[in-house]
């Protein structure tokens, strides 16, 4: 007659909360039995080092999983160490590990709607099996013992033991699924779950699988190949090469492979990869990418945001932390002191290696700077610490770089004159629209070098970053600025009628018009007030779905320039003058072209201009 047994009150409530909480991730009662199996076989290969008794000449190491479909039974089996019963009862009846205690606590502090997710990162151990199975019958054997253990409940606060026939060493946990979980005895559902949580585990899992002309062949389930845990010149670059796109899917290989050791306080494995260029899907739909947690080759979450700030997003790879205690791996929430350090060491590691890429391989550098630079601005709002150093990775065009080359931030502060206050650029959607820009003239007059960015994120980016090495960051087409030319206005007041005209004919267009000290070669152009939106700022908005109608810009003046010159004297003449009216129109619309803007009335710009011609030549 088997004995009959309560089991320990917490564990009640917990066996409770399992099969009435979490049932929506119940595949991970899989990866929690197999990590058993597994811990128990290393435990019996460490034991056997000094009692070889133990071995009983069968050192076949095997996780073996069996159905049966008739019973409606799953069975996992291993030949590790076994228990005795006091231990069956000391480690089924109990909850043994503060692991799982500290699981039961967090549980009862959360939301409902919150426990499936926590499950995911967390794992219950040996009683996961109550998710799916409404009896779980365990027989085991310790090595060197004549009688086996045979225990089982179903799950509501009893379990039953009594002695009985095992013929080989180990335990086999034998589950009587629940009839909503028979899929987990079909063979394609166990090979999913074994391959997504348990692929790396060094023991063979094997399952007995149909194969060709209905013949039934054992199988090994997981690779085995935890190739983060071999040395480094023990892998080849085609098996890194084959992981990443494992990982990732991203067809093409990647551009830096980063393989190392983190040693210290917390002792982990990394393997990182750097892609060649930006990974489609990085920010839409289920994105790929991101940092796999391993705890010692059991997959704990897949996209382990702890690890990552998100500037890095497009970094794949895995963390696999050999000795992080066993209830830390069980309570891998956000905040978790000791993810932090790996990922400081992640970030170093990464910006180290970026850095060295560009120092040493430009031209793969260009190309991951093309289309990952976007988001390495992102670590501005992140990482404030780290921001100089990610400033650095950046390339800039500028009116002094030829077509396709590139200046640093670095670079652009060496050769600027010592007497310039600040790191000027302009922003605009092609390098081709801003290189003649109104706004670079009196840059150019002063020999001093404008970046020229062509990124929409820069909009938001530059200002984020601010300064670099003490200097001021400041765009060139807003405010009052600096980079006046030195000529001196001519006689400003004989400009004044010519202005108020302007003026009360612009109004509701330009919020003002007045002469300008920042041209050299164009007529007019159009002048943000600080701190207001520029015409790409605009653009930019109305393209993200955002009305517009700030503050507008204002029509500043060449004083010099012939064609305002003659529209001065023009309307000095005669101020009803038909002429006067489309000359002033064709100021204000050679400005918008400037600034990239679409004329709002082509048509008419087209007429103004052929009026105009159809003078010419006549006086
Ligand atoms: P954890 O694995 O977190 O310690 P479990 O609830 O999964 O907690 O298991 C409790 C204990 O039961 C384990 O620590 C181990 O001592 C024992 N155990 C579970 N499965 C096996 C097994 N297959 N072989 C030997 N011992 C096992």
């Amino acid at each position: 007659m088997p004995e009959t047994r309560e089991f320990k009150a917490e564990l009640k409530q917990l066996l409770h909360l399992i099969t009435h909480s979490l049932y929506s991730n119940p595949e991970i009662f899989l990866r929690e039995l197999i990590s058993n199996a597994s811990d128990a076989i290393n435990r019996l290969r460490f034991d056997s080092l000094t009692h070889a008794d133990l071995l009983e000449n069968d050192k076949d190491w095997k996780i073996r999983i069996t159905v049966n479909r008739d019973a409606s039974t799953l069975t996992i089996s291993d030949n590790g160490i076994g228990m005795s019963r006091d231990e069956v009862i000391e480690h089924l009846g109990t909850i043994a590990k503060s692991g799982t205690k500290a699981f039961l606590e967090a549980l009862q502090a959360k939301q409902e709607s919150a426990r499936p997710e926590l499950i995911g990162q967390f794992g219950v151990g040996f009683y996961s099996a109550f998710m799916v199975a409404d009896k779980v019958t365990v027989v085991t054997r310790p090595g060197g013992s004549s009688s086996g253990t045979r225990w089982e409940s179903d799950g509501q606060g009893s379990f039953t033991l009594e002695s009985c026939e095992k013929p080989t060493r180990g335990t086999d946990v034998t589950l009587h699924l629940k009839p909503d979980a028979r899929e987990f005895l079909e063979e394609w559902r166990i090979r999913q779950v074994v391959k997504k949580f348990s692929d790396f585990i060094e023991h063979p899992i094997v399952m007995e699988a149909e194969k060709a002309q209905g013949k039934r062949e054992e199988e090994t389930l997981n690779s085995r190949k935890a190739i983060w845990l071999r040395s480094k010149n023990e892998v080849t670059t085609d098996e890194y090469h084959a992981f990443y796109r494992q990982l990732s899917l991203d067809d093409a290989d990647p551009a830096k492979v980063l393989h190392y050791k983190g040693e210290g306080k917390i002792e982990f494995r990394a393997l990182l990869f750097i892609p060649s260029h930006r990974p489609a899907l990085l920010d839409w739909g289920e994105p790929k990418g991101g940092l796999r947690l391993y705890i010692q080759r059991v997959l704990i979450m897949e996209r382990c945001e702890a690890l990552l700030p998100p500037y890095l997003r497009f970094v794949t790879g895995v963390i696999d932390a050999m000795d992080l205690p066993l209830n830390v791996s069980r309570e891998i929430l956000q905040q978790n002191p000791q993810l932090e350090v790996i990922q400081k060491n992640v970030v170093r590691n990464v910006l180290d290696a970026l850095a060295a890429m560009k120092n040493t391989e430009f031209d793969k550098y260009r190309e991951f700077h093309r289309g990952l630079a976007p988001i390495l601005k992102e670590a501005f709002h992140q990482d404030w610490a780290n921001r100089e150093k990610v400033a650095d990775l950046l390339l800039f065009e500028s009116m002094n770089t030829p077509q396709g080359q590139f200046t640093t931030l670095k670079d652009y502060v060496e050769k600027a004159p010592p007497d310039q206050e600040a790191i000027w650029y302009l922003i605009g959607e092609t390098r081709e629209q801003i290189e003649h820009s109104p706004y670079l003239e009196a840059f150019r007059a002063k020999n001093q070098d404008v970046l020229l960015l062509t990124d929409p994120i820069d909009e938001f980016a530059m200002p984020a970053l601010g300064s670099y090495k003490g200097k001021r960051l400041q765009p060139v087409d807003r405010g009052d600025l600096p980079g006046k030319t030195d000529e001196t206005p001519p006689d400003a007041e004989s400009y004044r009628p010519l202005l108020e005209f302007l003026k009360a004919k612009f109004e509701g267009e330009v919020s003002d018009v007045r002469l300008s000290q920042r041209l050299t070669e164009s007529a007019a152009v159009l002048v943000a007030d600080a701190g207001a939106m520029t015409a790409h700022m605009e653009r930019l908005m109305a393209r993200m779905g955002r009305q517009v109608d700030g503050p507008r810009r204002a029509l500043e003046l060449h004083p010099l320039h012939p064609a305002v010159v003659a529209l001065r004297e023009r309307h000095a003449a005669n101020p009803q003058d038909p002429l006067v009216d489309i000359h002033a129109r064709l100021l204000l619309d050679q400005a918008l072209i400037a600034e990239g803007s679409k004329l709002r009335d082509p048509a008419g710009f087209s007429k103004r201009i052929n009026t105009l011609l159809a003078t010419v030549g006549k006086s």
